[in-house]
């Protein structure tokens, strides 16, 4: 970007162009580890300042990179091709939460639990609850159709998105969706730029279904001796016509990792854990939770309890928010992915992972969303030792195979990115990947946003 493009930058958004190499450190890298230094950084406040912004860079061909809280797991926010990050966190308004209609309209820098807590006060709910919920942005949810816990009942962001203002990789301003419960007027762009990962449009404003805020919730944490019993009582539960609104899985080296701030007593061979929670009326709650624990218990567990309170609920689940960060304990460098199988197939992934960590000597720690079937596969190398680094990247290709051979996906909610690039064809197939980068084209014919990202084209290499 010359002195040219920056002065027209400036020109929009004076104090809010960042160009020192400190200031753009800070924008350089998200969850991956990665770091791409951009060329500058800007802070948008409006939808006509991002407009603005993508017709200059079509106007000058410099590449835009939209910017939530960079907690993504798979490299989307990372500008790999160098060029402007465009980050959200100014535009960070609840704008309106219809009560009657039960519809919030935000801007895309909202944090996703702000939304949550507002909603709550109002005895509404908002669903989608990323582990990162604390500082990710609604946003990054929707480019990233993000999850969580509660998928396995409320589904995933997709299924709250009614409707979105984007700025398209054109510079075009376009209205998708509706407001309204239905709607069914002409192609579902919504859909489709939801989990986009910031390459065909930069959402300005989003129309967000909420639902009343469940009356009551109980939260089970159940030990077993290891995966392949943990796996079965989560296929077991489903069997017994029991939905909880999650079902949480970890292995014996995820327990190990948080085993020291659980603050309750962990059996010694306990090998796999399962947190559940049920919710819904205050009647029908305990009734659900007792059947939650017996299916445990036919299904071998070692030991199983229930939460006191509301407090005690809260702690299980910020031991499961804190194990993504506490895995550093095992090894520094981790290479995370997020599959997701038929949930009937899990005992045979965990049972493949399993010896797969053996054959190819590699310490692999899974832990996840089960109740999905989405298993997060944490492949945690030193970081120097080269060898290594090979036999983690042979084991991902091979987790990749075994994942589509099950009837899975390779990406249950982090997205592709630049980490899953190589394996796209492998699930889509070329006349997929075809169809993807035309519709690319229409959207961003001159290649603006998020250059680099979900498909493959020349090597990138990260600084
Ligand atoms: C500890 C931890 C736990 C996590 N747990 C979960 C989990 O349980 N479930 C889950 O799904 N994810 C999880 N994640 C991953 C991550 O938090 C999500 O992918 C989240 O949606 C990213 O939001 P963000 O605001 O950080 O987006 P970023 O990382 O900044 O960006 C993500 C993508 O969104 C694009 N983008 C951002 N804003 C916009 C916009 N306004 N318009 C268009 N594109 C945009 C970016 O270009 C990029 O491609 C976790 C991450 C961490 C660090």
């Amino acid at each position: 970007m010359d002195e040219q493009v920056l002065s027209a930058l400036r020109e929009v958004f004076g104090e809010r162009l960042f160009t020192s190499h400190e200031q753009r450190i800070c924008y350089s890298y998200d969850a991956t580890g990665k770091m791409f230094l951009p060329e500058a950084v800007v802070f948008p406040v409006s939808a006509e300042e991002v407009r603005r912004t993508v017709l200059l860079a079509n106007e000058h061909r410099f590449p835009v990179v939209p910017r939530g809280a960079g907690s993504g797991f798979s490299g989307g926010s990372l500008p790999v091709r160098g060029g402007l990050v465009l980050s959200t966190e100014r535009m960070d308004r609840i704008l309106s939460i219809d009560e009657e209609n039960l519809v919030a309209v935000v801007e895309p820098g909202v944090v996703t639990e702000t939304l949550k807590a507002e909603a709550r006060k109002r005895g509404l709910f908002y669903p989608p609850d990323p582990a990162s919920i604390k500082f990710c942005t609604i946003g990054g949810n929707i480019a990233e159709c993000a999850g969580g816990m509660c998928a396995v009942k409320y589904g995933v962001t997709r299924d709250y998105v009614r409707g979105l203002e984007v700025v398209l990789g054109t510079g075009e301003f376009v209205r998708t969706g509706v407001s309204t419960v239905k709607g069914v007027v002409g192609y579902d762009l919504t859909r489709l730029l939801v989990g986009s990962e910031g390459t065909l449009g930069i959402v300005t404003k989003a129309v967000l279904k909420l639902i009343p805020l469940p009356e009551a919730a109980a939260t089970i944490l159940s030990f077993f001796r290891n995966n392949h019993d943990g796996s079965k009582a989560v296929v077991g539960i489903f069997g017994e016509r029991i939905t909880p609104c999650a079902l949480e899985l970890m292995d014996r080296t995820a327990i190990d990792c948080v085993r020291e701030n659980a603050g309750l007593p962990v059996p010694e061979d306990a090998g796999c854990a399962l947190l559940i929670e049920v919710d819904g009326p205050k009647q029908s709650v305990t009734g659900e939770a007792d059947r939650v624990e017996q299916a445990c218990r036919k299904y071998g567990a070692i030991e199983v309890s229930r939460a006191a309170d509301a407090e005690g609920r809260e702690r299980l689940w910020t031991l499961r928010r804190s194990i993504s960060p506490a895995l550093r304990k095992v090894n520094p460098v981790k290479i995370n992915e997020d599959i997701v199988v038929p949930r009937s197939r899990l005992p045979e992934m965990l049972a493949f992972l399993g010896d797969l960590a053996s054959r190819k000597r590699l310490k692999i720690v899974n832990f996840g969303h089960a109740g999905d079937g989405n298993i997060h596969v944490n492949l945690m190398i030193s970081g120097t030792d080269e060898e290594e680094r090979i036999r983690a990247d042979e084991a991902v290709a091979e987790v990749f195979r075994k994942t589509v051979s099950l009837g899975g996906t390779i990406s249950g909610e982090h997205g592709i990115g630049i980490a899953k690039a190589p394996f796209l064809e492998m699930e889509v197939g070329p006349l997929g990947v075809s169809v993807m980068k035309r519709l690319k084209r229409c959207f961003d014919p001159n290649g603006i946003l998020n250059p680099g990202k979900i498909f493959v084209e020349e090597e990138v290499v990260s600084r």
